[in-house]
């Protein structure tokens, strides 16, 4: 699960490790203030703060909005729309990224800034259907 460190070369230190797995353990609630609290014994903060800022940099992790309203981190998905079947539950990764234009176009014409979108699609699949 490093293996994105080490694509995008950055050299696996103990911090590192440890800031990473705070990250994907919190979650949602993965807050700056969190992790630093919850390694405090092992790395100090200004550390943490440079390994943060480092894999968002490096696009490991991008800032999002939770629930609450509060600043975490989280690992950063590639951009993708899925087509899941509701029988089998599989999924699959459409061709290509149909919004463009609309984001394009909410930009140019409304003056928007774009922050992201999702679709998904559901339906039953091709195997599904023949049974
Ligand atoms: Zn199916
Ligand atoms: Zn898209």
């Amino acid at each position: 699960m490093y293996e994105i460190l080490k694509e995008k070369n950055l050299k696996l230190t103990d911090q590192r490790k440890i800031v990473f797995d705070l990250i994907k353990r919190f979650e949602n609630n993965a807050t700056a203030s969190n992790i630093v609290s919850a390694c405090a014994n092992e790395v100090d903060y200004s550390t943490v703060y440079r390994i943060i800022n480092m894999f968002l940099e490096k696009g490991i992790v991008e800032k999002k909005l939770n629930y609450a309203d509060e600043i975490i981190y989280a690992f950063k998905e590639e951009h993708g729309h899925y087509f899941t079947c509701v029988k089998c539950h599989n999924k699959e990764k459409l061709m290509e990224c149909p919004l463009d234009s609309v984001d394009q176009h909410l930009e140019q014409q409304k003056g928007y800034k774009i922050i992201s979108h999702t679709v998904e699609v559901h339906g039953i699949c091709k195997k599904c259907l023949d049974k």
